[in-house]
């Protein structure tokens, strides 16, 4: 059996079975059969049965956000604004969207090819079964909204939660259960990833992965064996970067939100702060007064800010990268150790100021709620600081010269920028999600994440009469094709063009 500890608390929350191993072939099987019967409906009735999704969440709102608290230690009111809401309007939103992205049958231009009578035609159909493998941070809002992206483009999934979010999991199982689809469309599978992982990514046709680096790695290795597609949505070194002109009263709270919610364990957490040296002291003075404020406490109880870290393992690895930073030569400026009020996993909000890039504190994820600070005086010196990290998943630009941000933006090698804004833009359903660098390698969300569940495919129409130009025999009139075909190409030189 699996066990659900509340971090916060360390109660237990529940059990669930672990898959069996020798059960794998069967699960597999079965999705293949219930894919087919739902690749046979037409678009807008797969997206017709899974918009019931969102009548059934919201009549659990609060059931579900709990179970969220109890399981990963944040607020319920959080749960419910970053991965309950989330997931609704995201599913609304692919509801809606679906059809316009991959239900239309587009023609392509062929040019000359089109006087011989040859048209083209583009579609995109399922790939068959998608595995869905999940992180413990937001174990509802990330699993959910790529299970309802692979489902409306006709795919069955097979979904595998976090071991520390197996009831989650098993929520988010019953949730699908309770809509009319086909038996065994969406199946969840439990159970330690190095041991369960291999098989996973063996028999897919896709894996759907969000979770560490190192992870993501081992996974695409693996699907190398059998060219298995993955999409990797992993780790992040998130930058925020505040120029003197910024509005700092709001720069500050954002700043205090993006590092500390979930206790920091978000991807695109603010875990790096670039402060222009004309605002550094002013800025860092008014963050470690917010910070001070901060409640830290059990998160089901009423205006508590910041609840638990996970487990007892990633709170040892969060204590022992802030010793390395200090011994780096970072200063703690606030928090820097376990809070010693709890015996659940709680870690101090925490600040390490006057950091130098080329720390480790700086390079590495350390996935908890401690913020790095660094100075800088001139643009060109804080892009390249940013852009000096192996992650690139999201990054902000503070100022109020929109254009000289967008500017910035332009300059920074992550898979999203925002200008006076943290975190947030994984909310929003349309936008493209994903990272440069070892962030991962495709895109979640909105379009771009419909493509990833598809394959395009291409049909090609002839209706020329007689055979082609140029099919064998290689005699004498095809020579004359072949000069004819010589000043077709001398038509396609594009001439004065202006360098
Ligand atoms: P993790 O890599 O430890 O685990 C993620 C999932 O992979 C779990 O379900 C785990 O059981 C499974 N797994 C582990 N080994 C496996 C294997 N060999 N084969 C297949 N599956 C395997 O990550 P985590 O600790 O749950 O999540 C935290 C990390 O995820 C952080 O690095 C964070 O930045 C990243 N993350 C990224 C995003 C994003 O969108 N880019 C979002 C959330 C979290």
């Amino acid at each position: 059996m699996i066990e659900s500890i509340n971090p916060a608390t360390l109660e237990l929350n529940g059990k669930v079975k672990e898959t069996d191993l020798e059960k794998l072939d069967k699960i597999f099987e079965n999705s293949r059969k219930a894919q087919k019967i739902w690749a046979k409906l037409p678009l807008k009735a797969r997206a017709r049965k899974i918009i019931k999704v969102n009548e059934v969440v919201s009549q659990q709102f609060d059931e579900i956000s709990l179970l969220i608290s109890k399981e990963v230690g944040k607020p319920p009111s959080e749960a419910f604004t970053n991965e309950v809401y989330g997931v609704v309007d995201s599913t609304f939103h692919y509801y809606i969207s679906v059809e316009e992205i991959l239900g239309k049958v587009e023609e392509i231009p062929l040019g000359f090819y089109e006087s011989l009578d040859k048209r083209s035609f583009l579609l995109y159909k399922p790939l068959g079964v998608i595995c869905v493998i999940g992180p413990y941070n937001y174990p509802f809002a990330i699993p959910f909204q790529q299970i309802v992206q692979s489902l409306m483009a006709g795919n069955s999934v097979i979904f595998k939660p976090s071991s520390d979010t197996v009831l989650v999991g098993q929520k988010i199982q019953e949730i699908f259960d309770s809509i009319n689809i086909p038996e065994n469309l969406v199946q969840t599978v439990f159970g330690d990833g190095s041991k369960i992982g291999n098989s996973l990514v063996d028999k897919a046709d896709k894996i759907l992965f969000t979770g560490s680096t190192s992870t993501g790695k081992k996974i695409m290795q693996r699907a190398a064996q059998t060219l298995t597609e993955v999409t990797l949505e992993l780790g992040g070194k998130s930058a925020m970067i505040v120029f003197p002109d910024a509005d700092i009263e709001r720069a500050v709270l954002a700043a205090r939100w993006g590092v500390f919610t979930n206790s920091g364990q978000v991807c695109a957490s603010v875990k790096r702060l670039y402060l222009h040296s004309d605002i550094y002291d002013t800025f860092l003075t008014k963050l470690i007064q917010l910070t001070k404020e901060l409640k830290q406490g059990i998160p089901t109880e009423p205006g508590v800010d910041i609840g638990a870290m996970i487990n007892e393992e990633q709170l040892n690895f969060v204590d022992k990268m802030v010793k390395i930073g200090v011994d780096e030569g970072a200063k703690i400026l606030t928090g820097g150790q376990r809070n010693p009020n709890f015996k659940g996993y709680f870690y101090e909000p925490t600040i390490l100021a006057d950091a130098t890039n080329d720390m480790k504190v700086v390079q590495e994820e350390i996935f908890g709620p401690v913020l790095v600070v660094l100075k800088f005086t001139s643009d060109t010196e804080v892009i390249e600081m940013v852009n000096n990290n192996q992650y690139g998943l999201t990054s902000c630009v503070w100022t109020k010269d929109i254009k000289f941000g967008q500017k910035i933006a332009e300059e920074i090698d992550t898979g999203t920028v925002m200008i006076n804004e943290v975190v947030y833009t994984f909310a929003l359903a349309p936008t493209p999600w994903g990272g440069t660098k070892n962030s991962g390698i495709g895109r979640s969300h909105g379009k771009l994440g419909f493509y990833e569940v598809v394959r395009p495919l291409h049909i090609n129409i002839d209706q020329y009469k007689g055979p082609d130009l140029w099919w064998i025999p290689y005699d004498n009139d095809y020579q004359v094709i072949v000069e004819n075909f010589k000043n077709i190409a001398k038509s396609l030189v594009v001439q004065d063009l202006d360098d």
